[in-house]
C-alpha cells in the first residue's frame, strides 16, 4: 500500500503557557489533521509509514542555527526516552518546587515533549487555543464546532460540574476524541489498543456516559488522582514539569501503531523509534530555539490510505531565550546508576 496524496497538508500546533504566571492555578486523545480535514476518522502516523513497515526510525536533529544547543541536546535525549518507552504514569504533572523547575521559568523539556507528540501525529485532546475560545472553554474535549453559542461550540459541563468528563453535554459538536470503549477512562489503557477497544463514536461510550473524558488536570483531581495531565493536553504553567507520558498519550501512539487496518497483531502494525542524530538540518524532525512564537511543531503530511495520513516533514520551534524564560534540565535521564539499581531492586 503506497498511495501518496498529491494534496499534502501543513499545520502548526502550539503549546501555550498558562496565563497565571506564579500560581499553579490552571487553566484520550486526538490525531493531527483530524480537525483541519473535519474528519473524525482521521489517524495520523509518524514519518516513513506507508502501511507496510515494521519499524519506523524517526530521526531528530538540532538545527545548526539554534540557540542553547547543548541544553537542547539533554531535553531531546530525555523526551525521546519517554516517547520510545511508552510507559504511562499518573502523577506526571508536577509543580515547583517538586518539579525542579523554578517557579518563574517554563520547562523547555516538557514543552519539547509535547511538541514531539505533535511531530509524531498527535493533536490536542482538549479544544485548546485553536478553538478561538478562552479560559475554561479550552479544556473541553476536542470536537468540531456544531453551531453552538460558544464560538460555535456547545460547552455544558453537565451534572458533575466538571469540564471534559462523561457528563458533558456538547450539543451538535462532532467528537474527535478517541476513548477507551470499556470505561471511557483516559487515565487507564487497554492491554490491546486498536479499533476494537478504542472509538470516537459516542454510540460506543459506556452506558450512561454523554461524552468522551479528557485526561486533564482538573478531571484527574476530581477523581482523587495525583496531579495528572496528558502530555498532549495544551497548556503548561510556569514551574510545571510533565515528567512522564499519560495513559492517553500512549494509547494514541499505540492506536496509530495498529496500522491502516486499525487491528493490532496484523502486518500493518509498526513500532516507532525516535533517534537523535545530533546537529544537522535534514532530519524527520528538526528542532530549533529561536524566533518569536512560544512553541510549535509545524507538520506536513500526505494521505497513505482512506482516513490515514503520514507526516512527511516536521519542524519544532521554541521561542528565543530573549523572549521566554526557559528552564533547561541538565540531568540526562538514565544517567543515574543509583536509580537504575534501585529500580531493579538489586
Ligand atoms: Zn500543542
Amino acid at each position: 500500500m503506497n498511495r501518496k496524496s498529491h494534496f499534502p497538508l501543513s499545520i502548526s500546533a502550539l503549546l501555550l503557557p498558562g496565563l497565571v504566571l506564579f500560581s499553579p492555578v490552571a487553566h484520550s486523545g486526538v490525531f493531527a489533521f483530524a480537525e483541519v480535514l473535519q474528519n473524525p476518522e482521521t489517524i495520523t502516523h509518524p514519518s516513513g509509514y506507508t502501511g507496510a513497515e515494521d519499524l519506523l526510525e524517526v530521526t531528530v536533529c538540532i538545527d545548526p542555527a539554534s540557540e542553547s544547543k547543548s541544553e537542547l541536546e539533554v531535553a531531546i535525549h530525555n523526551s525521546i526516552q519517554l516517547w520510545n518507552g511508552l510507559e504511562p504514569e499518573t502523577g506526571n504533572a508536577v509543580f515547583a518546587p517538586d518539579s525542579g523547575v523554578p517557579s518563574n521559568k517554563v520547562d523547555a523539556e516538557s514543552v519539547l515533549l509535547h511538541e514531539l507528540g505533535h511531530c509524531l501525529g498527535l493533536g490536542h485532546p482538549n479544544l485548546a487555543s485553536e478553538s478561538g475560545l478562552h479560559g475554561d472553554g479550552r479544556r473541553f474535549a476536542k470536537t468540531l464546532a456544531g453551531g453552538g453559542p460558544d464560538n460555535g461550540y456547545t460547552l455544558d459541563r453537565g451534572a458533575d460540574g466538571v469540564i471534559a468528563t462523561q457528563t458533558d453535554a456538547r450539543g451538535n459538536d462532532v467528537n474527535l476524541h478517541w476513548f477507551r470503549k470499556s470505561n471511557n477512562d483516559p487515565f487507564s489503557i487497554a492491554s490491546t489498543v486498536d479499533a476494537t477497544t478504542y472509538s470516537n463514536d459516542l454510540a460506543d461510550l459506556p452506558a450512561g456516559h454523554q461524552f468522551a473524558t479528557v485526561a486533564g488536570a482538573q478531571v484527574a483531581q476530581s477523581r482523587g488522582l495525583e496531579r495528572t495531565e496528558a502530555v498532549m493536553h495544551q497548556g503548561i504553567h510556569y514551574g510545571e514539569k510533565r515528567c512522564a507520558l499519560g495513559h492517553d498519550d500512549v494509547a494514541m501512539i499505540r492506536l496509530g501503531m495498529a496500522g491502516t487496518d486499525r487491528t493490532a497483531g496484523t502486518d500493518t502494525d509498526y513500532e516507532v523509534k525516535l533517534v537523535f542524530v545530533g546537529e544537522q538540518s535534514d532530519c524527520d524532525i528538526n528542532v530549533k530555539v529561536g524566533g518569536n512564537t512560544f512553541a510549535y511543531c509545524s507538520i506536513s503530511g500526505g494521505q497513505i490510505a482512506p482516513n490515514h495520513w503520514a507526516i512527511s516533514a516536521a519542524q519544532i520551534r521554541l521561542a528565543s531565550n530573549s523572549l521566554i524564560n526557559w528552564h533547561f534540565n541538565e540531568e540526562r535521564a538514565g544517567d543515574s546508576m543509583f536509580r537504575d539499581t534501585f529500580a531493579n531492586g538489586n
